[in-house]
């Protein structure tokens, strides 16, 4: 699987065992009860409404790159988001803005951007799947998240029956979450980006993006030398797609990183006392945001770990676990998330949750 998602085949059995984990970038997941394929806004929301009027449950699939589908599959109709492009609705002589339709691959979306001068995605370069599932999960890395250029989100709404616009503001964009996560309510149609025109990146935020760029956190750079360093950055740890390397065969990160209320971060500290200071970012409400993959090392679940039947954290990331072998099956690779969860949570009183979206299975 490249960079772009896998197209579908067409007339391919869809209730085949292997059927969705030709989707998914774990290479994991049953059956469906049926595929369809989707091109345009006006196409998704049709097949969406005809899965309703046949009474099956919906499972929309884009990247198949934030999901962990069980090995029963899914028994209703999966719609393979595959609309295409972008355009630039308004302009002036300091922004733009562009409207993305739903399945515009990411990376292609952030390169376009870049070669164009458009700053504002540039830090999240090398990231898989789909442009119209970035809202879901308000993705974010090396400093840069979505919620700070989506402008608006155009979404069909399956409680009202009709498509809507739903500004930034009322997208409840948290960290690694929104309004559109865990609900079967909105599918999105296109995304609305506010982007700057500038030759130059956001300020750098990101402490090792700096010094693998060479300057202060804070300083500008060229947006290609943004775009080529975070590649660079994410390919050493096994975060852009890679057919040839297994560490990728993953959600990227499985576990979000927790954030502890005051009390529960001094009582790690004093559980870690003897590991040393983990690694931590102060949050709004004096919270403490911890690093998950500290946790998971600490707790002595490390680069390699290897898990039941080809399942194994990856070699380069601790907070990837992949189906290395290409042969796992979803029920190894949960039982992998488990118990590593139930080891942090055992050593150092943190429960860890799981950053995918799991659909038919649980940990
Ligand atoms: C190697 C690797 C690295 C990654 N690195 C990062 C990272 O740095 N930061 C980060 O935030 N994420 C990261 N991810 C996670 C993932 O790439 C993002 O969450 C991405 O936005 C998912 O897009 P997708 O099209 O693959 O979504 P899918 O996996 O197809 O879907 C994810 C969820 O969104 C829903 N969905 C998809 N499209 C729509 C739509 N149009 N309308 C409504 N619901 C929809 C699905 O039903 C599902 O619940 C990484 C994943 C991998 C494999």
């Amino acid at each position: 699987m490249s960079d772009v998602y896998a197209e579908p085949t067409t007339g391919a059995d869809p209730t085949d065992p292997a059927t969705l984990a030709r989707y998914t970038t774990l290479r994991l997941g049953g059956p469906a009860g049926r595929l369809e394929i989707a091109t345009s806004a006006d196409d998704i929301v049709r097949r969406v409404r005809e899965a309703e009027a046949r009474e099956q449950a919906v499972l929309l699939l884009a990247g198949g790159s934030n999901v962990v589908i069980g090995d029963q599959g899914f028994p209703g109709a999966v719609v393979l988001i595959r609309s295409r492009g972008f355009r630039v609705v308004t302009e002036d002589a300091d922004t733009v803005t562009v409207r993305v339709e739903a399945g515009e691959p990411w990376d292609d979306l952030v390169a376009a951007t870049v070669e164009r001068g458009w700053s504002g995605l540039e830090c999240l370069s090398g990231i898989p799947g789909s442009a119209g599932a970035t809202p879901i999960q308000n993705v974010g890395a090396y400093g840069q998240e979505v919620a700070e250029t989506i402008v608006a989100v155009a979404a069909y709404d399956r409680t009202e029956g009709k498509v809507v616009r739903i500004a930034a503001a009322d997208c409840g964009f948290a960290y690694r979450g929104s309004i559109f996560k865990y609900s079967d309510r909105w599918v999105v149609l296109s995304v609305d980006f506010r982007l700057s025109r500038s030759p130059l990146s956001g300020p750098v935020r990101y402490a090792e993006l700096a010094r693998a760029l060479g300057v202060e956190v804070g300083d500008r750079v060229p947006l290609a030398d943004a775009r080529a360093t975070v590649r660079r950055l994410r390919a050493g740890k096994g975060m852009v797609l890679d057919a040839q390397d297994p560490d990728t065969w993953s959600v990227g990160s499985f576990f979000t990183n927790p954030v502890l209320e005051r009390e529960a971060y001094e009582l790690l500290r004093e559980r870690a006392a003897d590991l040393g200071e983990a690694p931590s970012w102060p949050c709004p409400g004096d919270t403490v945001k911890v690093s998950a993959a500290w946790l998971i090392d600490k707790a002595g679940f490390g680069k390699g770990y290897t898990g039941p039947e080809g399942v194994a954290i990856s070699t380069k990331h601790t907070l990837a676990l992949t189906n290395h072998t290409g042969t796992a099956s979803t029920a190894a690779l949960v039982a992998l998330a488990r118990e590593i969860r139930d080891g942090v949570q055992t050593r150092f009183g943190v429960t860890l949750h799981p950053e995918p979206v799991l659909i038919n299975c649980t940990i």
